[in-house]
C-alpha cells in the first residue's frame, strides 16, 4: 500500500504540561515523559498522522485510528491521576470525531473547504450556481412525483451514479488546487446525500 500524504510531526512544539519537554503539535502523548497531552488545536488531519489532502485511503485512516484508539483506551488510564483520565478522555473524543470526518468523503471535503477558509452552506439557500440550482430542483420533483418504489429506487440510482461521478471530479479538483470547483462538487454531494437519504423515507410511504 502506497502511503499518501505523510505529514511528518514536526511542527510548533508546545511544553508538556508534566515535564515541560517539547511536544509537536497532534502528538498524544510527550515524547519525553510519555505523559498523556492535551488535545489541543490540531486539525483532524494532523490528528491521524495525514496532510491536508482529500485523497486518503479509508484503510489506512481506519488503522492509524484503532492504533491512536488503542494507546488512549480507558483501561490503560484506570490507575492514574483524574487529570491524565481526563485528558485521555479529550484526546478519544477528538481522535472520534477526526475518524468519522475523514472516513466520510463528504465531511472530509466540506472540512478540508473550511480548513481553505471556504464555506460550503448547502442549506439550500446558498446554491448560487443556475446549472446546480436546477439540476437539484429537478431532481426533487422526480423524487415528489415518483408514485411506486420503483419510480424512487429509478431516482435514487440516478442520485447514487451522480454521487459517485462527482466524488471523482471532487478528487481531481482537490488534487489540482481548484478549490472553486470542488466547493461546487461538495454542494451537489450534500444535495445529492440529503436526496438520497429523503428518498429512502419517500419509499415507505409509497406502494
Ligand atoms: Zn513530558
Amino acid at each position: 500500500m502506497r502511503l499518501r500524504g505523510v505529514l511528518p510531526r514536526l511542527t510548533a512544539p508546545n511544553a508538556c504540561w508534566s515535564c515541560g519537554a517539547p511536544v509537536p503539535t497532534a502528538e498524544p502523548f510527550c515524547p519525553t515523559c510519555k505523559s498523556v497531552q492535551p488535545p489541543g488545536q490540531a486539525d483532524h488531519f494532523s490528528r491521524l498522522g495525514f496532510a491536508r489532502t482529500y485523497d486518503l485511503d479509508p484503510k489506512l485512516i481506519e488503522r492509524r485510528y484503532f492504533e491512536l484508539q488503542r494507546k488512549l483506551h480507558p483501561d490503560r488510564f484506570a490507575t492514574r491521576t483524574p487529570k491524565e483520565r481526563q485528558l485521555s478522555q479529550a484526546q478519544a473524543t477528538s481522535l472520534n470525531e477526526a475518524y468519522e470526518t475523514l472516513m466520510d468523503p463528504l465531511r472530509r471535503a466540506v472540512y478540508l473547504l473550511r480548513l481553505s477558509g471556504i464555506e460550503v452552506g448547502g442549506d439550500g439557500k446558498t446554491v448560487a450556481d443556475p446549472a446546480l440550482l436546477m439540476e437539484a430542483m429537478e431532481m426533487r420533483e422526480a423524487l415528489a412525483e415518483a408514485r411506486s418504489s420503483s419510480e424512487v429506487d429509478q431516482v435514487v440510482a440516478r442520485a447514487r451514479s451522480e454521487a459517485d461521478a462527482v466524488r471523482s471530479t471532487l478528487s481531481t479538483h482537490f488534487s489540482a488546487g481548484d478549490l472553486k470547483s470542488a466547493r461546487t462538487d461538495t454542494l451537489r454531494l450534500t444535495y445529492l446525500d440529503k436526496l438520497i437519504e429523503d428518498a429512502r423515507a419517500r419509499r415507505l410511504n409509497v406502494a
